[in-house]
């Protein structure tokens, strides 16, 4: 029979077989050709793991499998089992039953069956490996979730289907997880996030997702209905790990998180994305908050930031940056004692002042070349005033803290002054208050070098920190620049002010600090401040930041009027 028939049968089956995509689908069909001339009543699949086998198969794939059941059912008691062994080791048990009507198989049908099967297991073996295939793919191998391009192929399904609207998108991103590897190293590192990666599986619902799509960022299509009360818990978790010498180590992991809910009519999953994305980097660059809920208004004002940020390498290169110099005056005597360098940003034709960008600019660190940059424009500006016979008084140039974890910090300073062969008896550094010991000590280290090389340093703002007292008590600065805010004529506070600024006055000047007082707008302050011995003041009562040639005039004549006169 074998010889007549079954070639023609058997290649009707072969291409049946082929047409199975994937190792769920039943192969009925292609067994239904046999049926009847090999009188096959069942078709089961058992896969058997030994040990040390990858168990991607146990995991993602079903151990048992029905190819085929015959209309008229099968005979429990004939039955004929061929085994095969995979190149991985995996064990894949065919067994073959016969119908109802089949008592026992002919040594024909017999050896017909063993072809069978062996074709049965390639096409198994074939589909099994794209399924390893698109498994790995889909997944990312440290925690087993699913990985960035799974989470967009789940995500474009729930648009096609319209239920997107149900679920909240989360992107997460773990707070300082570098020091956590830098402290244990990436082996432990791997293992924490493996555990993390884990308990996120355990939170999830039914029909949720959770992915992977960096180092130590996850994101997540949880239901509306469930999404605050997870980010309440991923705020702060804690994960156990074991180290080399099997000691348990528990880390807090603290997250940063943007939350979206989506509206029902989204259809582009690309815009979820996107839109989750930026509203994390929005809760990461605010600074005062872990959790940030979606609005257009924060992601306009991130994609403007961006922009603006994205402009900063031609407008340095253009010299599109200005420096403005406003006097700084001796409440003694009026003269012109100092001068503070205040950038300007000329772009576009319009001028934007520095609360528009600086604070900006802070965020990814690049005030730090402006700065430089004014330092750079002073020197010139310096060596042409020189050159023209002027005699020009110290110019302060403000310097952000992002530079305090520069190590090389004040060398460049130095190596810029003499490039331009700048004495640094002609120029102030001002830094501003830090709030925390790490900073302090950089700070102390960095005025203490400047100094060393013959810079004058001052603290900008003082008063408005929280160390005021043991910045003056640890800090050997030449100069303490009161802020504003102490001449503040909101009627509560001003007593109690006069009382601190006075007396911090005092203990500066014993500590041989000088005081300088900036915002001075009125004769009345002026008195006052003069009452309680701050004989330095800047402000707008002798003059706003000026252009370069105005700032030239005022050094002509060295001396303001007598303001009360
Ligand atoms: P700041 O260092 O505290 O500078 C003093 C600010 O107070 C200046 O604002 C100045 O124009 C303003 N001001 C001066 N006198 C008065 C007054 O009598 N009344 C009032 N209401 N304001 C007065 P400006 O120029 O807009 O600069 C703002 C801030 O931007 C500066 O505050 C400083 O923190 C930052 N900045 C300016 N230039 C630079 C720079 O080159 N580098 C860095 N890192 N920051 C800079
Ligand atoms: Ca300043
Ligand atoms: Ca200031």
């Amino acid at each position: 029979m074998t010889k007549e028939i079954f070639p023609d049968l058997y290649g009707a089956f072969f291409h049946a077989m082929s047409q199975i995509r994937s190792l769920n689908e039943s192969a009925q069909k292609a067994f239904a050709i046999l049926g009847d001339a090999l009188r096959i009543g069942r078709v089961a699949v058992r896969f058997n793991v030994r040990r040390n086998v990858y168990s991607a198969v146990t995991k993602n794939l079903p151990p048992r499998l029905e190819l085929y059941r015959s209309a008229h059912s099968f005979n429990q008691d004939v039955c004929k089992n061929f085994q095969f062994t995979m190149q991985d080791e995996l064990i894949v048990e065919i067994a073959i039953y016969g119908d109802v009507y089949c008592e026992q198989w002919s040594v024909k049908q017999l050896s017909a069956l063993a072809m069978i099967a062996e074709t049965t297991f390639v096409f198994i073996s074939r589909l099994r490996l794209a399924d390893l295939a698109r498994i790995h793919a889909m997944t990312d191998p440290l925690t087993g979730l699913d990985n960035a391009m799974s989470f967009a192929s789940i995500g474009r399904q729930h648009c096609v289907l319209n239920n997107i609207g149900k679920y909240t998108a989360i992107q997460l991103n773990l707070k300082n997880f570098r020091l956590v590897n830098r402290r244990y190293g990436n082996v432990i590192g791997d293992q924490i996030l493996r555990k993390y990666g884990a308990y996120l599986a355990g939170l999830m619902h039914t029909g949720d997702t959770a992915a992977r799509i960096g180092g130590d960022e996850f994101v997540f299509l949880v239901r509306d209905d469930y999404a605050q009360e997870l980010v309440k818990k991923l705020e702060k978790v804690s994960i156990t790990a074991l180290n080399t010498d099997a000691a348990e180590i528990t880390v807090e992991l603290h997250a940063r998180m943007g939350v979206y809910e989506i509206p029902d009519d989204e259809t582009d999953f690309g815009h979820v994305m996107e839109a989750v994305s930026n509203t994390l980097l929005a809760a990461r660059t605010a600074g005062y908050t872990s959790v940030m809920d979606y609005s257009p208004q924060i992601i306009n004002q991130l994609l403007k930031n961006k922009e603006l940020q994205s402009f900063l390498p031609n407008a340095l290169k253009n010299e599109e940056f200005i420096a403005c110099y406003q006097p700084k005056v001796s409440l003694e005597d009026y003269s012109l004692i100092g001068c503070e360098a205040l950038v300007r940003w000329q772009h576009d034709g319009k001028f934007i002042m520095p609360g528009d960008f600086i604070p900006i600019l802070e965020e990814d660190g690049t005030v730090c070349q402006v700065d430089f940059y004014m330092l750079r424009r002073v020197c010139q500006d310096l060596n042409d005033w020189l050159s023209r016979g002027f005699n020009p008084p110290i110019v302060s140039v403000n310097f952000s803290k992002h530079h305090l974890s520069n190590p090389n910090f004040v060398e460049e300073i130095m190596d810029i002054l003499e490039e331009y062969g700048i004495d640094p008896s002609y120029i102030e550094i001002e830094l501003t208050e830090t709030t925390n010991f790490h900073d302090f000590s950089r700070l102390k280290k960095s005025i203490a070098e400047m100094q060393a090389y013959g810079l004058t340093t001052s603290i900008d703002d003082f008063g408005t920190g929280y160390s005021s007292l043991n910045l003056l008590k640890d800090l050997s600065v030449d100069i303490i620049k009161i802020d504003r805010s102490f001449l503040s004529e909101d009627k509560t506070s001003y007593k109690r002010d006069q009382i601190v600024i006075r007396n911090i006055i005092q203990m500066a000047h014993e500590l041989g600090i000088d005081i300088i007082t900036e915002g001075v707008e009125t004769c009345e302050q002026a008195r006052l401040l003069r009452g309680i011995n701050c004989m330095m003041a800047q402000g707008y009562l002798f003059d706003k930041p000026l252009p370069k040639e105005d700032f030239e005039d005022r050094m002509m004549i060295g001396q303001y009027p007598n303001p009360e006169e």
